[in-house]
């Protein structure tokens, strides 16, 4: 029970084989209220009732200041705490660098930047009243090695821009003892690529993983309750690769 009564906010996490999801059922496992973000309401309420009582389901865009505000709002409302916050909500485009438009660059830029950003500052007040929280960001293999996976170069851009943004946010909220650490996770079988990678595109994939295999979710999620829990009370600041030895620096 690492999370024991922590609540904890996910985004992105209605998506049943998803990142998200996968951490919000390893959290629940281990005692936290679980509130689920994510664009369809009647999805994130299914997903955090599938989770067991006393966790949460809301709609929200998290590129989307009034609707995160709005959200947050119902969370304090709720649990009037915010003990850990994972940034999960991201959309991919497997485009060629010339290929990017600008609502290519906005789409995927928004969602996982800007998420990042508004979500974090959404809750950074309660957080720093507390003295006490866990911001984990999800990046990517991808913002490491330049891409070359899936994503097209602007969303190898956003998740490096996630980086960064994490590990400054680190360094502002240090004094307040609130923590701010990224997940690097390489290849994961989700939605995100679901029916969209060849087989050879796998076969490819794979001889460059020491491992063999592609990841779980649940790798990730272990990662997650890792970062968001005390397990991991002295790191803030840090980039945790999952993905199998696909990137060893
Ligand atoms: P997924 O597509 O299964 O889940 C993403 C979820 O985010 C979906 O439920 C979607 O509805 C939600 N979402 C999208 N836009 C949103 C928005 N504006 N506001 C709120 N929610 C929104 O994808 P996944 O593979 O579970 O990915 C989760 C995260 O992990 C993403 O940030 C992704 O970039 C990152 N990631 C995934 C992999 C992988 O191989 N699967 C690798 C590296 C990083």
């Amino acid at each position: 029970m690492l999370l024991k009564d922590k609540v904890a906010i996910i985004t992105g996490a209605a998506s049943a084989r998803g990142l998200g999801f996968a951490t919000a059922k390893l959290f629940a496992e281990n005692g936290a209220k679980v509130v689920i973000i994510d664009l369809n309401e009647a999805a994130s309420i299914s997903a955090a009732r599938s989770l067991g009582e006393g966790h949460l389901g809301l709609a929200a865009n998290v590129a989307d200041e009034a609707q995160v505000q709005a959200a947050i709002g119902q969370v304090m409302a709720k649990y009037g705490r915010v003990d850990v916050l994972v940034n999960n909500a991201g959309i991919t485009q497997p485009l060629k660098l010339m290929d990017i438009r600008r609502e290519n660059y906005d789409a995927v830029l928004d969602v996982s930047l800007r998420g990042t950003l508004l979500m974090s500052q959404a809750v950074i007040p309660t957080m720093r009243a507390q003295k006490s929280g866990s911001i984990v960001c999800i990046s990517s293999v991808s913002a490491q090695r330049g891409g070359g996976i899936f994503g097209g170069p602007h969303y190898s851009a956003a998740k490096a821009g996630v980086l960064g943004l994490a590990r400054a946010m680190a360094r502002e909220l240090g004094p307040d003892n609130v923590r701010v650490n990224c997940i690097t996770p390489g290849l994961i079988q989700t939605d995100i690529t679901a029916g969209k990678l060849t087989d050879e595109m796998t076969a490819g994939i794979l001889a460059g993983i020491p491992m063999n295999r592609l990841g779980d979710a649940v790798d990730i999620a272990r990662a997650a309750l890792f970062l968001g829990s005390d397990l991991s009370s002295y790191s803030t600041g840090i980039t945790l690769d999952v993905n199998g030895g696909m990137l060893i620096h």
